[in-house]
């Protein structure tokens, strides 16, 4: 097992600290000791900051720390490895308000969306005082999971409520990543893991490399979030969408809701997701400056999780500290195509994600236990504006079109059209599934997957699949099953803002989170809320005036 010290005070930071996958405990401070070059008793304590893994040779996976500790002579060890980059003072991660507001604010801040990036943006604000009012146009979660489970068992979508929308935002049934790749000078990933720590989630996200939570966790501690918020005198409102803006000579001043009811607020907080079309339509015809970005499209691929772990962990697949394996790969494409994978989740479902009705989108998802048996990607392919010219909402529309293919070519009935990977190479329609029984609910409807996206897309994905087979043996299994289509992989869009974090034409109007474009993933999209609630804070007390 390993042994993980409560380190009150770190003072050295080791990085890259490599001990085999299989060491015992006592072999982790004898490292330390030994890498820093000093006795036993010259280490008083240690925490692990970080642990991932290098799979790369799979006979000798070995784990690699990140480790601070608390040394008797750290001005020593610190002038001794002042050459070194793996050894050198800790960072100081903790959290740093901007702002703490005594008593009510005049006027209450606005947040549209209650997904990763309104509620940590919610949050902050909340915790420096600033009672945000948040705006949910979906239901509560545990409501919401019943809408959600009635696309995928009943074949019922309801438009207000499912995958994307409604309380926890489009992360909340999924695989509950929780890593990114974002650059985060300031350790605002360490807050945010940090409060969902406190609000649930399992505190081995603070230290493993690549943490994930799973669908169930992520509901409790969506609802904790949620009362803290209010505790703190903040207010969510379920099933209220907000249906237009107040701009009055270029200064944002408030909110109509679908029910008519207008909000005045100089600062409101668009944290929409990537799905929010009608929205982005409504802000475009407001005369919102916003532009079209790349995205990517594609499949979902599974394969049975057995068969990955074994290409990646070989003889240490099954291993409880790997987890069930994971992969990521990319293929450039002879047509000038990059094809890689997207959103890979070990041990788990491939999942309906339409928010419309006649269309059909693909996502994964996992539990934490990750036991499932099929893993899933996304195998998907970039796109540029230039493959969807016209006005900034042309992208929408691209996805729009090959989602409602995907719903025909399904059999109209939110089953998703699948083919087996063997028959995708080879051009010829699925009549039978193999050896892989796919997850997807509400079913899959074998057919041939070959008009379902743009022809650019299907050449690009046909030539990378046996392709990946040369990095995860068995990748291009014959019986491995394709579904369709993948469209949401981010905001087809953005709705630009300055250095001041407000919209380039209206100010008091913050885009934030993925539906803006400055986000991908749950992490990025509650860093987004920590910064962009940070610039309100600042305006609202001018420190940084419109
Ligand atoms: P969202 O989470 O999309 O939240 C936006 C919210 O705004 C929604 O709740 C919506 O109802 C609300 N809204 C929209 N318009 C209005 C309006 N007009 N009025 C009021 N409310 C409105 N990312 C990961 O990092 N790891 C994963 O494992 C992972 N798995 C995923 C699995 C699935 C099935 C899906 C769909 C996504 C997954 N993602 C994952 C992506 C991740 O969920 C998003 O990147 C993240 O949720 C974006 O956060 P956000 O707050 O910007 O937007």
């Amino acid at each position: 097992p390993l042994l993980l010290y409560q380190c009150p005070n770190p003072m050295i930071r080791i990085t890259e600290l490599r001990l085999p996958l299989e060491h015992p405990a006592e072999a982790l401070p004898a490292a330390i000791t030994e890498r820093l070059g000093i006795a036993p008793a010259g280490l008083l304590d240690f925490t692990v900051f970080k642990r991932g893994y290098d799979a790369r040779k799979r006979d000798a996976i070995v784990l690699v720390y990140t480790i601070d500790a608390t040394v008797t002579d750290e001005a020593g060890i610190l002038a001794k490895f002042n050459k070194d980059q793996h050894i050198n003072p800790a960072p100081d991660t903790t959290y740093k308000f901007v702002a703490n507001l005594q008593g009510p604010p005049e006027i209450r801040p606005v947040i549209v969306g209650f997904g990763p990036c309104g509620i940590m943006a919610g949050l902050v604000l909340a915790q420096m005082g600033f009672r945000p009012i948040i705006l949910e146009r979906g239901k509560k979660v545990r409501e919401r999971t019943k809408d959600t489970w009635g696309l995928w068992r009943k074949h019922q979508l309801n438009p207000e409520s499912n995958v994307q929308f409604g309380e926890g935002g489009a992360g909340t049934f999924s695989d509950g990543k929780l890593y990114s790749q974002i650059k985060d000078p300031k350790h605002y990933g360490r807050k945010v893991l940090a409060e969902f720590v406190k609000a649930g989630a399992p505190e081995e996200i603070l230290y493993v490399s690549k943490p994930h939570i799973g669908t169930f966790r992520l509901v409790k501690m969506v609802e904790n979030i949620r009362r803290e918020i209010e505790a703190l005198g903040g207010e969510i409102r379920f099933q209220q969408q907000v249906a237009d803006v107040l701009i009055e000579d270029g200064q944002l001043r408030g909110v109509v809701l679908a029910s008519g009811e207008q909000i005045r607020t100089d600062h409101v907080i668009l944290a929409l997701g990537h799905s929010a079309r009608d929205t982005f339509q409504m802000l475009f015809g407001c005369g919102v400056f916003m532009e079209a970005k790349p995205f990517s499209v594609g499949f979902r691929i599974e394969h049975p999780q057995t068969l990955i772990d074994k290409a990646r962990f070989g003889k240490y697949a099954g291993n409880a500290l790997l987890g069930a394996a994971d992969y990521k790969i990319v293929h450039h494409a002879q047509n000038g195509r990059s094809v890689y994978s997207f959103c890979m989740c070990p041990g788990g479902q491939v999942v309906a994600a339409t928010s419309e009705p006649g269309r059909v989108v693909t996502n994964g998802m996992s539990q934490y236990s990750r036991a499932e048996r099929n893993a899933n990607a996304g195998i998907v392919v970039g796109i540029t504006p230039e493959d969807y010219p016209g006005n900034p909402l042309a992208g929408l529309e691209f996805q729009r079109q090959w989602e409602s293919r995907a719903y025909e070519l399904g059999g109209g009935n939110y089953e998703a059209p699948g083919q087996l990977v063997g028959d995708f190479i080879k051009g010829i329609p699925s009549t039978q599934l193999g050896s892989v029984e796919p997850s997807y609910q509400p079913g899959v409807h074998l057919t041939d997957l070959a008009t379902s996206l743009p022809y650019y897309a299907i050449e690009a994905i046909r030539e990378a699949l046996p392709a990946f087979e040369r990095q995860i043996k068995g990748f291009s299994m014959y019986d491995a099953v394709l579904t369709g289509v993948e469209t949401r992989t981010s905001s087809p869009l953005r709705i630009t803002r300055g250095q001041d974090m407000q919209s380039l034409n209206v100010k008091g109007l913050y885009p934030a989170g993925e539906g803006a474009g400055y986000a991908g993933g749950i992490l990025s999209a509650g860093v987004d809320g920590i910064r962009i609630a940070e610039a309100v804070a600042e305006a609202m007390l001018g420190k940084n005036p419109p």
